[in-house]
């Protein structure tokens, strides 16, 4: 308990009350009314106060939110925070998007949480400095959060964390995030797992009035310098619970019934695809929010098979974070470390012309320039960006990963990195599949109006050969210029074979690239017990 030392009133900003000392006292409580204020102050060697602090990270949401219950449980003091970390925000698969889009997910949370007299305080400091500054300040009970499944970036900001609040006597309340089980040793047991917690209740986040106020810290996240943060651009998916559940419920009555006929399709796919990736991503919606509401909607019967091929999906996005949970070195290493070895001809050029959308190749390139704008493509265009860069243009997959998770909004660490190598084909454990990337655009925007509307130069010309552009002849084109119509492609159009495929499939009879291969199995893959 704290003992009141002098109580004040100040008008208009003069104190009356000459006889405090600034040093020795500090101000505890504060009400005030227009120009009127009043409160008390104590004695700064007394107790400190004790408060919990709930951290979020991909968590941005009110609803379903299992640290801010319990914060809500402990009936004490609680604050809110989120941390932009220097040394996480700006590391190499960050960009300004992914700032934007959790900025204004924390609006929408303070906009819901005002009623309550709460808010999200923003931090612009790296965790140790935030920690160490408010456990200086505060008697901190308990840190409470949900765990990370993130890089080793983060992993070793945990660590120092860990050993911060240990020194101090406050406890880390870690919980388990969308049932990715930390210290996992193989995979028994786990669908059944995932499943009793797709189905377990929703937790119901009620908010009591908070009355304490809370010292401004000189870490609060400056909005005036930060105007790039303050806009959102249009093109990109709003941020915040609100528009997760628009999302969800158009998906649901509408959407999402030619889900599996569209899902390869560029174009469609941003129309009969869920769209929530961006929402799971950054913690808009939970996995358990978004399972239920689509089983128990009278739509489910209607559309069972599209319905139940997106839950599905649901299930492989806690798959491959559980991976990356295990080892975050996937984010760096070959999950299968046999195909370090494998060497690429890894070109300067090649890579700039596949990251800016400029390859001479029409999907890749309308793949790209889609990315850039608005930071979401479909599956199987993500999976042919990758095949190219790797298979075709024969670029070692660490050239690339950081440039998509930059592009892409809804940027999860955990699929990101297994679905890249995936698609690269260096886990030694799934199929190497090659996008052909003519076969593709033929197959997948047939009459080329995701090539058009994302490469104007191609906008005229017949959705027969929009695919392939270079087969135009003078006479085709009555008199005009081939190379004026459209980039000359930067490698052969001759993808009949892909001398990158032949090397991975011949890297599988290594010895060491077996041996790693029953390791990765060990791991990650459901054994089937023998009879
Ligand atoms: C190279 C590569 C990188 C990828 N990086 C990411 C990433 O950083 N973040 C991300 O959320 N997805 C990633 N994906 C997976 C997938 O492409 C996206 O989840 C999907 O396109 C998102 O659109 P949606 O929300 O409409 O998905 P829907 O088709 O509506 O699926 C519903 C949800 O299931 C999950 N999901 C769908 N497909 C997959 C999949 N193949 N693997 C794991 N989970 C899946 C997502 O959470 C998605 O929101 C990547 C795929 C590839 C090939």
């Amino acid at each position: 308990m704290r003992q009141i030392s002098k109580i004040y009133f100040t008008f208009k900003g003069e104190t009356f009350n000459n006889l405090i000392n600034q040093k020795n006292f500090k101000l505890f409580s504060r009400v005030t009314q227009k120009n009127l204020s009043f409160g008390y102050l104590c004695n700064n060697k007394k107790m400190k106060d004790s408060i919990n602090i709930v951290w979020l990270k991909r968590d941005l949401r009110t609803t379903d939110h299992l640290p801010l219950y319990e914060a809500e449980n402990k009936q004490q003091n609680y604050i809110i925070i989120y941390l932009f970390e220097p040394n996480q925000i700006n590391y190499d698969d960050y960009s300004l998007r992914h700032k934007q889009f959790i900025y204004h997910s924390i609006i929408e949370m303070n906009k819901l949480l005002k009623k309550y007299n709460r808010e999200v305080m923003i931090f612009n400091e790296s965790a140790d400095v935030v920690f160490d500054y408010l456990t200086s300040k505060y008697d901190v009970t308990n840190v409470i959060s949900y765990q990370e499944s993130g890089t080793k970036n983060s992993w070793l900001r945990d660590k120092k964390i860990k050993l911060l609040l240990k020194k101090n006597k406050t406890k880390w309340l870690e919980f388990e995030k969308q049932a990715v089980i930390r210290g996992s040793k193989d995979r028994n047991g786990w669908d059944k797992y995932w499943y009793s917690y797709a189905n377990s209740e929703i937790i119901n986040n009620n908010y009591s009035i908070n009355d304490y106020l809370y010292e401004k810290t000189p870490f609060d996240f400056s909005i005036k310098k930060n105007k790039e943060l303050e806009k959102y651009p249009s093109q990109f998916q709003p941020a915040g619970e609100k528009y997760a559940l628009k999302y969800l419920d158009s998906f649901i009555s509408s959407r999402g019934k030619n889900y599996n006929i569209h899902i390869s399709q560029p174009e469609k796919s941003r129309y009969s695809c869920g769209r929530l990736s961006t929402y799971l991503s950054w913690g808009n919606i939970s996995v358990k929010q978004v399972y239920q509401k689509v089983k128990n909607s009278s739509n489910y019967k209607l559309n069972k098979r599209a319905f139940n091929s997106f839950l599905a999906r649901l299930k492989w996005r806690s798959h491959f974070i559980q991976k990356f949970e295990v080892d975050c070195s996937y984010e760096y290493t070959c999950i299968n470390r046999g195909y370090e070895k494998m060497e690429f001809k890894n070109n300067d050029y090649l890579l700039e012309s596949w990251k800016s959308g400029n390859t001479g190749f029409p999907l890749v390139d309308a793949s790209m320039k889609c990315l850039i704008n608005n930071g979401w493509l479909n599956f199987r265009m993500r999976a042919m960006l990758v095949s190219f860069l790797c298979h075709y243009l024969n670029q070692d997959w660490k050239r690339g990963v950081y440039h998509l998770a930059q592009l892409f909004l809804d940027y999860e660490p955990g699929i990101h990195y297994t679905q890249f190598q995936m698609q690269a084909g260096v886990t030694g454990i799934n199929s190497i599949r090659v996008y052909n990337p003519i076969k593709q655009s033929k197959e997948n925007d047939t009459n080329g109006v995701f090539i058009k509307k994302w490469i104007p130069e191609l906008s005229k010309i017949n959705h027969k050969i929009v695919h392939e552009p270079w087969i135009l002849t003078d006479i085709d084109l009555n008199g005009n210029v081939i190379p004026h119509i459209y980039k000359k492609p930067i490698i052969s159009t001759d993808f009949k074979n892909s001398s990158v495929r032949k090397k991975l499939w011949s890297l599988r009879k290594d010895s060491f690239v077996k041996e790693e291969s029953i390791r990765i199995l060990n791991i990650h893959v459901r054994r089937k017990t023998s009879k």
